[in-house]
Order: C-alpha cells, then sequence, then structure tokens
C-alpha cells in the first residue's frame, strides 16, 4: 500500500498536519515516536510531555498541563482517519517516489511525507533535571525555555546556565520578569555574538559567575529550586547560589540524523526549508522545531504543521489532475 502522507513525529506540529490530512481524507499514517529515550529523545507527545502547566497555547484559559495537552491533541486527531504506527522511524529512502519510511523492521511506502521531528533541548545530565515524575524538578523551576516559563518567575531570582547567543537571549528575556538572572558560564568568557554579550553584560540585572559549573541543583526533596551548588573550574572551591529557578540554555538538537546527507541541513543541523515548509526534496515536508531556529513554541509547530499538510494536499491534488512539480518548478 502508498500511503498518500506519512506523518514523523506527534508534537504539536505533527498533530497539528496530521489532523489536516485527516480533514482532508488523505487517510495518513503517523509515525509517532514511540516510547522515546528520556529527555533527549521524547517519544509519542514530543517536547511538551517533560513540562507541567502550559499557560500560552490558545485555547486554554487557565492554561494546560503539558501531556494533557498532547492527549487532547492526539484524541482529536484519532476522530479522523489517521493511523497511528506507535514506533520511531529509523531508515527513510528518500531517493524516489514513493519514498520508504523504516519503522521497527516494517516498511511504509508514501507520496508525500511530513517530517514533523522536533528537537530536543540539550541538558546538563544532572539527575535534579529529570522531569517532576521521576523525582527531578523538571518543569519543576528548572526549564529549558524561558518564553515558555519565564512568566512563573516573576519577581524572583533564577539562574541561566550557558555562554552563548540563546544564553544571552534567554537571560535578557528573564529580565522582564525576574528580579536577578545569574549567568553561570564554565569559561571565562562568551561564546555569544558581540551584539548579544554587550546587551547582556550592560543589563544592570544580569550578574555574571565564570569560570563555574552546576554540581547539584537543590532541592528535589522540597519539590522546588531553592539554590544551585556551583563549583568554580579553575579554584575547585564550592558555592551555593540561591535561585527558585533555573534556565537550561546550552543549545537544542533537531532530531535530523535519519535525513543527514539526503535533505539540505543548516549548520547545526536543522532542516531547511523553502515557500514554508518545503525541504529540497519534492514530496518532502518539515515543519515544527525541526525546521524552526527562532521561535521553537507549541503554536508556531502546530501552524507549521497545518501549513505542510495543506502544501501536501495541493501538491497531490495537482499531480492527481496531471501537473508535475520538478525540482525546478518546486
Ligand atoms: C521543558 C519545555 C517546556 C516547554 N514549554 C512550552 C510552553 O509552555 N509553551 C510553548 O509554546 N512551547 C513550550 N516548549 C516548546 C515546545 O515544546 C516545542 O516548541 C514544541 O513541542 C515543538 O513541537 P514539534 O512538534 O515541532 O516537536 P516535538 O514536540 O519536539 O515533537 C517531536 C516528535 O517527533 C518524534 N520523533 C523524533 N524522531 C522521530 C523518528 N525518527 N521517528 C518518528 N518520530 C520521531 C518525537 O518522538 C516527538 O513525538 C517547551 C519545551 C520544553 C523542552
Amino acid at each position: 500500500m502508498i500511503h498518500n502522507v506519512i506523518v514523523l513525529g506527534s508534537g504539536p506540529a505533527g498533530y497539528t498536519a496530521a489532523l489536516y490530512a485527516g480533514r482532508a481524507n488523505l487517510k495518513p499514517l503517523m509515525i509517532d515516536g514511540g516510547v522515546g529515550q528520556g529527555q533527549e529523545m521524547q517519544g509519542a507527545g514530543g517536547q511538551l510531555m517533560l513540562t507541567t502547566e502550559v499557560e500560552n497555547y490558545p485555547g486554554f484559559e487557565h492554561g494546560i498541563q503539558g501531556p494533557d495537552l498532547m492527549q487532547v491533541m492526539r484524541k482529536q486527531v484519532q476522530r479522523f482517519d489517521v493511523q497511528i504506527v506507535e514506533e520511531m522511524a529509523d531508515r527513510v529512502d528518500l531517493s524516489s517516489r514513493p519514498f520508504t519510511i523504516t519503522a521497527a523492521g516494517k516498511e511504509y511506502q508514501c507520496k508525500t511525507l511530513i517530517i514533523a521531528t522536533g528537537a530536543s533541548a540539550m541538558w546538563l545530565g544532572l539527575p535534579e533535571e529529570r522531569p517532576a515524575h521521576e523525582g527531578g524538578l523538571g518543569g519543576r523551576g528548572v526549564s529549558a525555555c524561558a518564553t515558555c516559563d519565564g512568566f512563573f518567575f516573576r519577581g524572583q531570582h533564577v539562574a541561566v546556565v550557558g555562554g552563548g547567543d540563546t544564553a544571552m537571549e534567554e537571560a535578557i528575556y528573564l529580565t522582564n520578569h525576574c528580579a536577578t538572572v545569574t549567568v553561570v558560564h564554565r569559561r571565562d568568557s562568551l561564546r555569544a555574538s558581540k551584539i548579544m554579550q554587550e546587551r547582556a553584560l550592560k543589563n544592570p540585572k544580569i550578574k555574571f559567575v565564570w569560570n563555574s559549573k552546576i554540581e547539584r541543583i537543590n532541592d528535589p526533596a522540597a519539590g522546588e529550586v531553592t539554590s544551585l551548588t556551583l563549583r568554580n573550574v579553575v579554584t575547585g572551591e564550592q558555592s551555593e547560589l540561591p535561585v527558585t529557578g533555573l534556565f537550561v540554555a546550552i543549545g537544542h538538537r533537531p532530531n535530523t540524523s535519519l535525513f543527514r546527507g539526503v535533505l539540505q541541513t543548516d549548520e547545526s543541523g536543522y532542516l531547511v526549508t523553502h515557500n514554508d515548509v518545503r525541504t529540497n526534496v519534492v514530496g518532502v515536508f518539515a515543519c515544527g522545531d525541526v525546521q524552526d531556529t527562532e521561535y521553537r513554541q507549541a503554536i508556531t509547530a502546530a501552524g507549521s504543521g497545518c501549513m505542510a499538510a495543506i502544501q501536501a494536499e495541493r501538491l497531490l491534488e495537482a499531480e492527481n489532475s496531471g501537473i508535475e512539480s520538478t525540482s525546478e518548478t518546486w
């Protein structure tokens, strides 16, 4: 059987793409990511499975828990003719159409492919960063997204770990809400671009702790962040930084290893798209965080999932009417 559309991934982008493709009668197949591999690679539901309160997804007046939002999206998709395979795709052949996707040893073929495999925030690897349901403080004071969670820390003292542009952006953004923001960086200078450095360094609410790494986030037993235990990597000295929140801003890794050498990526591995969601291969679309280095929000991911499904539908419709898309016209 050759499917009209296969959607890879079941975060906000994947569910929205499947919803639109399902309602367009395309009978999409979704390969949802299965059980995943923890924080480094989430399974079905994607990144929002790692968080608690989501207050900025429209339609939920009082906010909603991340996993509940993803459950609602899944149920909504299941109302339509969407087949869900609870696996992770492990191989793709995009050399000719129909494309072939392999998951758990089984091959699936499709005329169009929508890639919504997202990205994973990079973490320090401390046990306290794990989600709350695993006994950690993830979503309970430890976050990887200031735009998402900064609001919860109004008037409080927080820390950001990292030294690149993302860390500076997160720190500057947090000064809109927080009393102070302490940037903890393991070197004595920043990697961030000059302009971002200047903005952060002259912001009176931002302080810097140089040459230091975080050894422990306190206090999982209390169920909240009370302080960080730091170690100066030059002197070996240990110190305590009293904060109620920690934002880990050491980068994101797009989930694109399957497409390396096949689809065009930027220097960080994100899929490059044109006309919003088209990749360099005719019939292959990408949406959500896997192609977004700028916004990385559930609503923007959902929006681009909608675009990808509409574009796939239009391509199929054009082809059914005998109009071929070539790499020149794509
Ligand atoms: C801790 C945290 C809190 C956040 N809070 C908010 C918030 O409050 N508001 C907000 O708007 N945004 C928030 N975000 C950002 C938001 O989660 C992302 O922008 C959004 O989830 C991106 O959606 P996506 O569908 O592109 O990808 P993801 O959510 O990353 O989902 C990717 C999906 O692809 C699957 N996948 C990966 N590889 C494969 C494969 N090979 N085969 C099949 N499936 C695969 C994964 O299993 C997953 O299901 C938060 C992020 C984090 C980490």
